[in-house]
């Protein structure tokens, strides 16, 4: 049965009360990813998109992935029926809701400008959506937010110049660039030259390293992407200098619990290396990657950790804190959010 406070008792103590309470920072998901089946249906039939799958329930019988790969390629034909500014607004929008409902605060938001442009949807189209369905939900719940383009890397880096290019002219709407897609023998390197183009127009770098792909590409990804934060970065536990490392010049993980045990980068949440890298020092936060197709939103990624590692209170809010300062928010919001996280943790 779910923890209900008393009326007698102030709405935190609980234990799944002061997780919802905690103002949370969301800094590694992919809006596409958050694609319900439901709404995957409904976009089809509003769209006259024909999906692979013939109901909802072979859909989610396609979500038995065995590895990133396996994932990706339903990801990709569920992001099919996004391409009106329309879809893009009504998939941005359910998220806010769900974020509202488990207490964020900020997010910052993965978008894949090639999967849609590829298919013939422009960017203004996809970023007209999102932004409006970022900005209703600023007005009707303070939920500020930020907007990250990613380059696909499995394909070229010169597609991703050319994403760039088309990026520009969009300025200081999009806080920075990121690298996703199939980990695996796409070693980050590659895409040094884009990075180093949008670092020196000013923009921050993220970059996916170290979730199926080995420890190596999270130094990569540093030295040569030259990037703010690293997103899952699991993998960096195989190389003990690489830990020290990241521990010294505190680079932010952007970890996604329930994504690594959905994708089998870890066979069961007990044995994810989430302690051992609060244990080492790493500035680790908690992030839900794709919700729709991992079982769980930002709310159920904190549950689940508090669950598996039975977290304290000041556990789960320094994952909070990391969160706050890992953020691209300025220093006036990021001093906000510290203020509110005071307010719950006392
Ligand atoms: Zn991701």
């Amino acid at each position: 049965m779910a923890e209900q406070p008393t009326a007698h008792e102030p709405a935190a103590t609980t234990d799944a009360a002061f997780l919802r309470a905690l103002p949370k920072v969301e800094l590694h998901l992919h809006i596409e990813g958050t694609l319900e089946p439901e709404l995957m249906f409904a976009l089809a039939q509003r769209n006259g998109v024909t999906l692979p799958w013939p109901d909802i329930a072979a859909l989610r019988q396609a979500y038995a992935f065995v590895d990133l790969q396996s994932f990706l390629d339903v990801y990709y034909q569920g992001a099919a029926v996004l391409r009106h500014a329309r879809d893009f607004y009504d998939l941005a929008w359910a998220y806010c809701e769900r974020a509202a409902a488990d207490g964020i605060a900020h997010t910052e938001i993965f978008v894949d400008p090639q999967t849609h442009t590829a298919r013939g949807v422009s960017l203004d189209v996809v970023i007209d959506g999102l932004e409006g369905a970022l900005a209703d939900a600023r007005s009707r719940w303070g939920i500020t937010s930020a907007i990250i383009p990613c380059f696909l890397r499995h394909l070229s880096p010169e597609q991703a110049a050319q994403c760039y290019a088309d990026c520009r002219r969009f300025g200081d709407r999009f806080v920075g660039f990121g690298l996703d897609s199939s980990e695996r023998d796409h070693p980050p390197g590659a895409f040094a030259e884009v990075f180093a183009q949008l670092r020196a127009d000013g923009y921050r770098a993220v970059a996916h390293a170290g979730e199926e792909g080995p420890a190596a590409y999270v130094r990569e990804a540093l030295e040569q992407l030259h990037v703010d934060r690293i997103d899952h970065g699991v993998r960096c536990l195989e190389d003990a200098a690489l830990v020290r490392e990241l521990a010294a010049r505190a680079v932010p993980l952007t970890v996604c619990p329930l994504s690594n045990v959905r994708l089998g980068v870890v066979d069961r949440m007990s044995a994810h290396p989430l302690q051992r890298m609060l244990d080492a020092g790493l500035h680790v936060t908690i992030n839900s990657d794709d919700p729709a197709y991992f079982g769980g939103y930002l709310g159920d990624n904190y549950a689940a950790v508090r669950e598996a590692f039975a977290l304290d209170r000041d556990s789960l809010s320094r994952l909070a804190a990391n969160a706050i300062a890992a953020s691209f928010a300025d220093g006036a919001r990021k001093a906000e959010l510290t203020r509110a996280l005071t307010s719950v943790t006392g």
